[in-house]
């Protein structure tokens, strides 16, 4: 599929047009050019599937149309806290959105909620603690990803008490969280995805864009808003947040805000963990002594 350009030009001479007869003519150079505004609808609408749809489908540029774009312009704007919500993409937008990033995130991608996610105490008794056992499946190709992954679960564990472990490939059958790459949308807008997958719910999986051309914090920033997402939360309002909707290159951790909605859900500050820190889980049957030490070196290296 994909949107067809002369549609899109259409919208944008439309909405420049629209625009200009908003604006004293002083304000004008303060609009970007019609390849400008194109490049800046065809963001949004990789940003929201529903806007990506609705251009797809269409015809011509009939107010519907631009309605739709400009109710996206409308929703940018209102997380951004330094541009004002006049409803006109013009270069000061223009420029924000395309230094920020998003993800796929889906209401519906819920934290785990079945027992074999939670922590049982010393007695046996279960607890609100989630219990990961992630395996990096892939990563994308640069030196030090797997490491930016292990930083981005410690950046959560220094404020959240949760149980992490990473499983190598003799284990990974084990995992409830399966870390990888995959093409999400051509090396556009969206950074990664996180959702309960199949086949029953019990394995999460979180995606990182393999067309993306990553730094490593950009990276590191995307993994933990994720993980963000694989903990309950959703997006929190406004920008400079780790789990902002819009996420913002050299944020690498949770900020206050972001934490406290964590403990609305009802995680833990690790001072205040009502059980003690588990064992990491197994022997696995099959394992070897080695596997099980180099394991329990990771458990310590992550705990
Ligand atoms: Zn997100």
């Amino acid at each position: 599929m994909g949107i067809e350009t002369t549609l899109l030009l259409a919208v944008a001479k439309k909405l420049l047009t629209k625009w200009k007869n908003q604006l004293p003519a002083d304000d004008h150079s303060l609009l970007p050019s019609e390849v400008g505004l194109m490049g800046g609808i065809e963001n949004l609408a990789l940003r929201n599937e529903d806007l990506l749809s609705t251009l797809e489908g269409a015809q011509s540029a009939t107010t519907a149309v631009l309605d739709a774009v400009t109710q996206k312009i409308k929703g940018f704007q209102s997380q951004i806290d330094v541009l004002r919500n006049d409803e006109i993409l013009g270069t000061k937008s223009l420029d924000q959105l395309l230094t920020l990033f998003g993800c796929n995130h889906k209401p519906e991608a819920k934290s785990p909620q079945p027992e074999e996610f939670r922590n049982k105490d010393p007695k046996g008794r279960q607890t609100n603690e989630l219990w990961f056992l992630y395996h990096i499946e892939s990563t994308p190709d640069f030196v030090g990803a797997s490491d930016c992954i292990r930083d981005a679960w410690y950046s959560w564990k220094e404020f959240i008490s949760l149980n992490v472990w990473e499983l190598n490939d003799d284990n990974k059958e084990k995992a409830n969280v399966i870390i990888r790459t995959k093409y999400i949308d051509g090396g556009g807008p969206i950074l990664g995805q996180a959702h309960v997958g199949p086949p029953n719910g019990y394995v999460l999986e979180l995606e990182m864009d393999k067309g993306h051309s990553w730094t490593k914090t950009r990276f590191e920033g995307a993994v933990c808003h994720e993980i963000g997402h694989l903990l309950g939360l959703d997006h929190t309002p406004g920008d400079g947040h780790l789990m902002s909707e819009y996420i913002k290159e050299g944020i690498v951790s949770p900020s206050q805000v972001d934490i406290n909605n964590a403990l609305a859900l009802g995680h833990y500050i690790p001072a205040l963990r009502p059980t003690p820190e588990p064992e990491p889980p197994g022997p696995y049957p099959g394992e070897s002594e080695a596997a099980r030490r180099r394991r329990e070196i990771q458990a310590r290296y992550l705990s």
